[in-house]
């Protein structure tokens, strides 16, 4: 049996299937992994929270990046592997989609809101660091320019865009969700994840723990391999093109 074959086989006999995402996935619309040689950490440094919290030229750096989209997360568009994704979840096969990822290449791809669950958060707008309030970038952009200290209308807070920095919390919420997907699903499928950021690579270990199966698509080999009922060192577009197709027979 093909490779393609095996996965399609899998998630046919699935009845619940949680998504997990990284990095890999996005690679094929353009957006390099920022882990690896080339990605954003190795051309620029990372602002962490504490320092955006504290420091206005840290701010200030940190919205520059933002409009200038100097740190390239959005403005992709998604592949292959992203509709593929979406139609598993329109066809009622996928419950959720968990992604380390700030894209918001899901999303675009067709996935509704409440099914992805964001561990990392989102490049793409910005919120209240006190009251949680969602900004559109466009909706900032003159008070950028005219050099203002961005806060919020409502609260004062300070407004920072919806990604997790690091040295910033984990969102609880989406970790709880994550955590619940992770007991409730019986097949884990794990795309384009080296699975080395924790707590977010806990999270399929945590459903092959409580009796899921785990599969494993990515280019390279992940510590968790050894793990996993099925691991494919495969390019994610072209291999769920052809489990799709497969499905469709
Ligand atoms: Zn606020």
């Amino acid at each position: 049996m093909t490779d393609a074959g095996r996965l399609a086989r899998h998630i046919s006999d699935a009845r619940r299937v949680m998504v997990f995402t990284g990095a890999g996935i996005s690679t094929e619309s353009g957006i390099p992994d920022f882990r690896s040689p080339g990605g954003v950490w190795s051309k620029m440094s990372p602002i962490y929270f504490q320092d955006f919290v504290a420091s206005r030229d840290a701010r200030r750096e940190s919205w520059r990046r933002v409009f200038n989209r100097t740190e390239g997360w959005t403005g992709a568009e998604p592949n292959v592997g992203h509709y593929a994704v979406s139609d598993l979840v329109k066809r009622g096969k996928v419950s959720s989609v968990v992604t380390q990822n700030v894209d918001n290449l899901h999303q675009a791809s067709g996935v509704p809101d409440e099914k992805v669950i964001e561990i990392h958060g989102n490049a793409s707008y910005a919120k209240c660091l006190q009251c949680g309030k969602r900004y559109e970038f466009e909706s900032l952009r003159e008070r950028w320019e005219n050099d203002e200290d961005l806060t919020c209308i409502f609260c004062t807070g300070l407004l920072k865009n919806a990604t997790v920095s690091f040295g910033q919390a984990m969102p609880e919420i989406e970790m709880q969700r994550a955590g619940e997907e992770a007991l409730l699903c019986d097949l884990c499928l794990v795309l384009g994840s080296s699975l080395v950021v924790y707590p977010a690579a806990a999270i399929p270990i945590e459903a092959k723990r409580n009796g899921a199966r785990l599969i494993i698509v990515n280019r390279e080999p992940t510590d968790q391999d050894p793990f996993a009922d099925l691991v494919l060192h495969k390019e994610i577009g072209s291999l769920l093109t052809d489990t799709m197709a497969i499905l469709d027979k």
